[in-house]
């Protein structure tokens, strides 16, 4: 990749998804003036810990503490870089939703997960619900989907869930959000949404949604580093695959040129604690617990924005899965972030 394309790459990603401390970031000067950090300069050598023996150890890695600046004055700055020696891992599964209104359509998307003792209790969390919605089965042997199960056709013309009545399922979904609640305390959720308006032409909506999910997806990514690289752990995203999975893992590509791509540069740096935050890894639909556990998130994060957005109330409200970070695409040049346990009725547009 030549370091035009990755410069423009980048350039075209724009700071609007990167949390405040790392678009702020910079150092004051003896003059008196702050110089800001220059975030957007490639750097010729890739940021990231060094290793004396190119092996990923734990002990022996040089990590860079800080970058000179040069100031208006002339004077050299050093910019703290404020890195952090990781001690753990942090899993992270997302997956998407989207809904469509008369004028507005709005894309979903939610991270979730925590360190290894956290998942153990989300996972068993579902186990357990899925005893209680079919107890006959074993809830190793089918996965859930909210779109097919709230479907009350779908359901009928299915072998399993024929005799689930409207009521069953909401318990069970009452009950899926009560695992996520549970967790609360030590878990990492998040999730991303943003409404927009729709356009007539088909080319231009489909370049807007496109555009929209993937600067989304960026703000996502890039608050779920910032903040688990800066309690020290790393995360690992584990991501449901937007096309068929032939190949594990499968990394589609856009999302890798996006984090492997920047290393170059300071935002990256700043924004990973100066950790390697490898790059997500996508797996077939509903293939891990936790997968289900974010599309159901997802789903009824989407509707219940959706429903809102029509005068509507949403059967299960969010307030019912807890506390999350929710980030709240305002346009391509601003997120708001708010640590709440519904979205805030000032982002959802009223009929
Ligand atoms: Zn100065």
């Amino acid at each position: 990749m030549s370091s035009n394309r990755s410069r423009k790459q980048v350039a075209d990603l724009g700071p609007p998804f990167l949390p405040a401390a790392v678009a702020d970031a910079g150092a004051p000067c003896g003059c008196g003036r702050r110089v800001k950090a220059d975030l957007w300069r490639r750097h010729k050598e890739p940021f990231g810990p060094i290793f004396s023996d190119n092996t990923p150890a734990e002990k022996g890695a040089w990590i860079q503490q800080s970058v000179i600046q040069t100031c208006e004055c002339g004077s050299k700055v050093s910019i703290p870089l404020d890195p952090k020696p990781p001690r753990g891992i942090l899993w992270l599964y997302g997956d998407e939703a989207n809904r469509e209104t008369q004028g507005y359509a709005v894309e979903c998307y939610t991270l979730v997960g925590g360190t290894n003792g956290v998942i153990r209790d989300l996972v068993n969390g579902l186990k357990e619900a899925k005893c209680k919605l079919l107890p006959d089965l074993d809830p190793a042997t089918w996965t859930v989907h909210c779109t097919k199960l709230a479907n009350r056709r779908w359901r009928t013309e299915s072998e399993r869930f024929s005799d689930l009545t409207e009521g069953d399922v909401h318990t069970f979904f009452c009950n899926c959000a009560q695992i996520f609640k549970n967790a609360q305390r030590y878990s990492s959720n998040t999730a991303v949404f943003g409404f927009r308006k729709r356009m007539t032409d088909q080319d231009a909506e489909r370049h807007a949604r496109k555009d929209a999910k993937r600067i989304a997806h960026l703000a996502l990514l890039s608050s779920a580093i910032f903040h688990g690289t800066g309690n020290g752990l790393i995360p690992r995203f584990f991501l449901e695959a937007v096309k068929e999975v032939r190949h594990f893992p499968h990394i589609e590509g856009w999302s890798r040129d996006s984090f492997l791509g920047s290393r170059h540069y300071l935002a990256h740096e700043l924004l990973c604690h100066g950790n390697h935050v490898p790059a997500p890894e996508f797996l077939a639909p509903r293939s891990h617990p936790l997968l289900e556990l974010a599309d159901i998130h997802a789903y009824h994060l989407a509707r219940s924005l959706m429903l809102q957005s029509s005068g509507r109330s949403p059967e299960v409200p969010m307030s019912m899965f807890g506390e999350f970070c929710y980030l709240a695409m305002i346009n391509a040049n601003r997120f708001d972030l708010v640590v709440e346990d519904d979205v805030p009725p000032k982002y959802i547009p009223r009929p």
